[in-house]
């Protein structure tokens, strides 16, 4: 490869570029990264970890209710400074982003700061240079997407939401996914009045039945307004506030809009179109499971290919694709099977592989094993929040195939259970394992008699 600048060059530092980066320089290769805007990319910056900091805030609310039955006594009402979370997470991400740049730099890749834009299958071009390279990898990631309507130009984006110059009072949420339940949660807990309105008759499209219409139940009980059905038909601007028009003939008064409608890949300027590389229908980059585009020595991964938008996701095909490329290993396709998720709504959703539905499409017998419950907690907070432990077994073969939660951090829980599922344990293997005591986990392996078949 030496008759390039480079062995690879990425384009795009976010969770995938900057992983890419330094698993193919520990090789040996020789690494250049190009990114425009900030380190860390998506999840670092306006993603995952400002969500997380922001859903540790709201559950502070909670948190100072449920301790009066425990005898804590507080001033009443506690009061929230926006103001100050939002400058102590500014702080928290200057201090991931130096450590970004000092990991490309501890790994000797050279970070240029610019767009770079992609001349042909071996050159790039970025401020101001012409680099070449054996091989080009686009990790440029995606970039949020608003549908049209009138007045869309006052919705705010994921982008945005982080960093509003003030506190909204009353906050409106358009989606049904990830970042609108979660948004939803999180303002409704920092105090606002919030709502989400969604196309559909109920929200999180492709989550099991039961853990969408617990969840629908749980934020609703926590005071936040679902308005199924019907979406955005117009928004006025009437001096701070947003009159928002909806198709169901309902007008609502807000502060701010958030639109959560999904995200695009971000090619803009990249010079893709001129080269001819191959599309799938979605708009993403098209490529094979070593991660090349249809210019083979061009590769992409992450978001921008499509692939569950999930950072562990693009870390695990940024080493992949090192394996494969750089460590000449003949290492198999990456396996995408039982990639657990969390939803970081109030309460939280954790899932790993089928749901109902799914598993009852693929397997001629399945059981369904289900508590709902009131945590212990909630005996002395007097707080009416429920939990939801879900397991789904393939009849045949005994094997649990989807575990699914609704609770408070579902997230961590689901991760052990994920290693089990994966390894393609069996309700019996969840039966014999001894219960710790008292957890709301030990549900999961003291569930006997099924649900429903
Ligand atoms: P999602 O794809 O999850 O959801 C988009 C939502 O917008 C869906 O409910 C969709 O409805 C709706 N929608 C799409 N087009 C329109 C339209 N024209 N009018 C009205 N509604 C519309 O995207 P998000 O933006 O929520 O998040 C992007 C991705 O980021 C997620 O898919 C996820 O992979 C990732 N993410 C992961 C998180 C996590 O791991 N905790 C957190 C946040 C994001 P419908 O279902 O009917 O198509």
């Amino acid at each position: 490869m030496a008759d390039y600048d480079y062995d690879l060059f990425v384009i795009g530092a976010g969770s995938g570029g900057v992983r890419a980066a330094r698993t193919a320089a520990a090789t040996g290769a020789r690494v250049a990264i190009a990114e425009d805007r900030y380190l860390g990319g998506t999840c670092v910056n306006v993603g995952c970890v400002p969500k997380k900091l922001y859903s540790y805030a709201a559950h502070f609310h909670e948190a100072f209710t449920d301790s009066a039955g425990f005898g804590w006594q507080l001033p009443q009402p506690a009061q929230f400074d926006w103001a100050t979370l939002r400058d102590n997470k500014i702080e928290e991400i200057k201090r991931l982003n130096g450590i970004y740049g000092r990991l490309l730099d501890g790994a000797d890749v050279r970070l240029i700061h610019g767009r770079a834009r992609i001349v042909d299958a071996h050159r790039v071009e970025v401020a101001g240079e012409t680099v070449s390279a054996a091989k080009i990898l686009v990790a440029v990631g995606g970039w949020p997407w608003i549908p049209d309507f009138p007045g869309k130009e006052y919705a705010i984006s994921s982008n945005e939401v982080f960093d509003l110059e003030t506190f909204p009072k009353r906050f409106l949420v358009l989606g049904g996914g990830y970042i609108a339940v979660e948004f939803a949660s999180i303002f409704n807990g920092l105090g606002s009045d919030s709502h989400l309105i969604y196309r559909g008759e109920l929200f999180l499209r492709g989550f099991d039945h039961e853990v969408r219409e617990f969840t629908r139940d749980e934020m609703m009980k926590k005071g936040v307004k679902l308005h199924f059905e019907t979406t955005i038909e117009s928004v006025e601007k009437q001096g701070d506030a947003l009159k928002v028009s909806l198709t169901n003939g309902e007008v609502l008064e807000v502060d701010a809009l958030l639109a959560a409608t999904g995200r695009r890949p971000h090619l803009q300027g990249l010079g893709l179109d001129k080269l001819d590389i191959e599309l799938n229908s979605d708009g993403t980059l098209k490529v094979n499971d070593r991660f090349e585009t249809s210019i083979p020595s061009i590769l992409a991964l992450g978001d921008v290919t499509g692939a569950p938008e999930l950072t562990p996701v693009a870390l695990a095909e940024a080493m992949h694709m090192t394996r494969v490329h750089f460590a000449d290993e003949q290492a198999t396709a990456l396996d995408y099977d039982n990639i657990a998720t969390a939803v970081f709504c109030h309460p939280n959703i954790g899932t790993v592989g089928l749901s109902e539905e799914a598993a009852r499409e693929e397997f001629d017998a399945i059981r369904v094993y289900t508590a709902d419950f009131r945590p212990m907690k909630h005996t002395l907070s007097g707080s009416d929040e429920r939990c939801l432990m879900k397991l789904i077994v393939d009849d045949a073969s005994d094997r649990v195939v989807g575990a699914h939660m609704v609770g408070e951090d579902a997230g961590e829980l689901i991760q052990g259970i994920a290693i089990a599922v994966r390894a393609k344990l069996t309700k019996a293997d969840f039966d014999a394992t001894v219960g710790i005591h008292p957890t709301g986990a030990e549900e999961f392996v003291t569930m006997r008699t099924p649900t429903r078949r």
